[in-house]
């Protein structure tokens, strides 16, 4: 039995993984200061004695004993990101400085969630991980971007001057049950609007892309990820390669809901990426052949399910 840390436990990723990690066996403590995540999520686990809850902020320091530790404390969705930057790229770069300190201390294998959003708004495509990206380091979306950026740099310093043993996992656009219904991010705003018969929001003209990955494929790769060898460190994408359209994804949505809502279009955001796709070769190769399985229509399936059940 392993002992593992997930900082952000309690979001949306890092509930499916406490979740699987208690399922294989181990001891799991989720920390988080729920800024973003939801008891609710990690509600069904507390019985289980090998679970432990921590209220922390990653920001300042954290001392336990740890065989591994999933660092996924972070805002991702651009409203939240947004609400605090100053705290946001606190979050990334003194979490990540925090983690790092404990895992040499501690000898813990240390994985970072870091994110495409390295990429920018990406002029290579799709992305492979030896692109540098092609971002603004003064706008809105900065404060996400470039504390995730910096959080790479410390891991890999920790790496080369601590001989930390570090993971990083860039994740591409990932969706499912246990997002917040006011998360703000594209699948769960147009589930919810098509649900409550409400106007489905297109920022812009919705030809921007977004390659949309079920939280299972996601999970299932970043438990792959942190369980290879020693020699592997990343960055690593993890993604679903199939490219959408955001007009496309409202069209299925609204498919499948059998929704009455309309669509309206609104102002795009600052930055908003125009397009965004893993090259996944890397982690095909390093990961046992991991490829995502679970396909859009199949993951909307689910999702609609879930937000009918929690909005009824
Ligand atoms: P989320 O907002 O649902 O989860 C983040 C969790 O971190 C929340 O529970 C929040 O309360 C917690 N948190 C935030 N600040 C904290 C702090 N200072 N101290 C302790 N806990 C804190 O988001 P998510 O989608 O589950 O994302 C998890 C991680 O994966 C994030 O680091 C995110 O950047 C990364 N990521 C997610 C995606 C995606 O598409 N979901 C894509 C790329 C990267
Ligand atoms: N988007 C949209 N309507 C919404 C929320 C988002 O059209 O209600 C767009 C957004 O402008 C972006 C894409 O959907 O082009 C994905 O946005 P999200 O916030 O989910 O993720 P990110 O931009 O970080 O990839």
């Amino acid at each position: 039995m392993k002992k593992i840390l997930v900082t952000g436990g309690a979001g949306f990723i890092g509930s499916h993984l406490c979740e699987r990690l208690l399922k294989e066996g181990n001891e799991v403590i989720c920390l988080d200061n729920y800024f973003t995540g939801n008891k609710q999520n990690i509600v069904h686990l507390i019985d289980n004695p090998f679970f432990e809850m921590v209220r922390h902020d990653i920001t300042t320091p954290y001392y336990i004993e740890v065989d591994e530790i999933y660092n996924l404390a972070c805002p991702a969705s651009p409203i939240h990101y947004q609400y605090n930057p100053i705290k946001t790229i606190k979050t990334s770069v003194m979490g990540a400085i925090n983690v790092l300190g404990l895992a040499k201390r501690i000898k813990a294998k240390v994985l970072q969630a870091s994110t495409s959003e390295v990429y920018g708004d990406p002029q290579i495509h799709p992305q492979t991980e030896d692109y540098w990206g092609n971002v603004n380091p003064i706008g809105k979306r900065s404060c996400y971007d470039e504390g995730k950026r910096c959080a790479e740099t410390l891991f890999m310093d920790y790496y080369y001057q601590n001989n930390v043993k570090i993971k990083i996992a860039r994740i591409f656009n990932t969706y499912g049950p246990h997002m917040l219904p006011n998360d703000g991010r594209v699948v769960s705003n147009f589930v919810v609007q098509a649900i409550q018969n409400k106007d489905l929001t297109i920022f812009g003209d919705g030809s921007q892309t977004r390659s949309f990955q079920y939280i299972d494929d996601l999970v299932e790769g970043i438990v792959r990820l942190m369980n290879t060898g020693n020699d592997v460190i990343g960055p690593v994408n993890l993604g679903n390669p199939k490219e959408f359209k955001i007009s496309e994804l409202a069209d299925l949505i609204l498919k499948l809901t059998e929704s009455k809502s309309k669509i309206v279009h609104v102002e795009l955001p600052e930055d908003d990426p125009e397009q965004r796709q893993p090259d996944i070769r890397l982690a095909k190769k390093l990961l046992n052949n991991w490829e995502p399985d679970i396909q859009l229509e199949q993951g909307l399936i689910n999702t609609i399910s879930y937000f009918k059940k929690i909005l009824k």
